[in-house]
């Protein structure tokens, strides 16, 4: 494979538009990726090895051991380097590179002396970030030492573009039940996100299956993510979570905010025509939990998002209904836990 002739690197807004496709930052460290990094340190013996995503101002790690690190400034970044050329970018002494002699990774804890970087690139020619090997002793890197970390380099993003498909739900096009769960487990680690989750299912949709097909029901099913998915913000996620029903998560809402959108998604369903279906016209009912404090767990947080609703269709259907704590606190009754 000929790294050369496929790179684009002069275009940084389509570079950070394939770095955000994998809808990989700021998610939680999954096994795949962890094991990959202890395979190259074992490998190559480097005491830090790390797998980095270059943002607009951040790097941001999506597994590293050996430093206690999350992200750092983009601008400290030695994988920034990396990433503008289709070459590795090897550093044997940092002390010795007027690149980096003055970096604060150099000088600053951890203190760096060896880089070795390979750009992870996408199979459209971007390099989305670098897999990379450091080391507190000035060290050598060999020409075998480069090849080895280019195979790795090609693992991690095949393992990232299998991580994007697994993520998809093959009708919809939003994201899977497995995708969605690891959105909820990231909202759930980042409380002051103020994320709140929103559980969506289609009202009385056997009826549309067994009126109109099943194809007509999937027909329906397109045209409701579809909807939602156009009323979403910027950073919002939407999924599949089960046979017609979504989970949406916003983030940074108020609840009123929260509950404004959720009715303009209800009533922008309701409004819109399925040719296979026509007259009749589908609607949702949407329960919504905001992610306060209370909530103990993901599974919490489901339950709770999933009581809304079912209150939603007790009440008649095509609405939204609110998850309120407050009643919770005061009843302790499951009925009498939504409002
Ligand atoms: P309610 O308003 O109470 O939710 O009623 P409902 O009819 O929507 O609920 P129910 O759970 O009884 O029926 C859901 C139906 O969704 C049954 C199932 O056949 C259908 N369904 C699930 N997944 C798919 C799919 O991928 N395609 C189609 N066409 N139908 C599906
Ligand atoms: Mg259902
Ligand atoms: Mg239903």
């Amino acid at each position: 494979m000929t790294f050369t002739s496929k790179l684009k690197t002069d275009d940084e807004t389509a570079r950070l538009a394939a770095v955000k496709r994998y809808q990989i930052l700021d998610t939680v460290p999954e096994v795949e990726f962890d094991d990959i990094i202890q395979l190259v340190k074992d490998v190559l013996g480097a005491p830090i090895v790390a797998i980095s995503l270059i943002d607009s101002d951040r790097q941001w790690f999506k597994a590293i051991s050996g430093v206690d690190a999350t992200e750092t400034p983009r601008e400290i970044a030695f994988c920034d380097y990396t990433i503008r050329s289709p070459e590795p970018l090897m550093v044997n002494d940092t002390t010795r590179d007027h690149r980096f002699a003055e970096n604060p990774l150099v000088t600053q804890p951890p203190g760096l002396r060896c880089y070795l970087g390979v750009p992870l690139q996408s199979p459209d020619g971007y390099n989305v970030g670098s897999l990379c090997v450091m080391g507190q002793e000035a060290r050598s890197f060999t020409e075998k030492d480069v090849d080895v970390l280019r195979s790795f380099a090609k693992l991690v993003v095949s393992q990232m573009e299998l991580r994007l498909v697994s993520r998809k739900d093959a009708l919809t096009g939003t994201l899977s039940r497995a995708g969605l769960e690891q959105c909820l487990a990231s909202a759930f680690e980042c409380p002051e996100r103020d994320s709140v989750l929103l559980m969506v299912d289609i009202d009385l949709f056997k009826r549309i299956n067994d009126t109109f097909g099943h194809q007509a029901g999937d027909a329906s099913l397109r045209h409701v993510a579809r909807v939602m998915q156009d009323g979403l913000r910027k950073g919002d996620q939407i999924g599949r979570y089960g046979g017609e029903e979504f989970a949406i998560l916003l983030h940074n809402v108020s609840e009123q905010e929260a509950c404004a959108l959720a009715n303009r998604i209800r009533e922008n369903v309701a409004a819109g025509a399925v040719p296979e279906i026509a007259p009749e016209r589908v609607t949702i009912s949407i329960g919504l939990a905001p992610l306060h404090e209370s909530v103990a767990s993901v599974g919490d947080w489901i339950k709770r998002a999933d009581k809304a609703l079912y209150q939603a269709k007790l009440n008649g259907r095509n609405q939204v209904v609110l998850h309120s704590d407050t009643v919770v606190a005061l009843h302790g009754d499951r009925r009498t836990s939504v409002r």
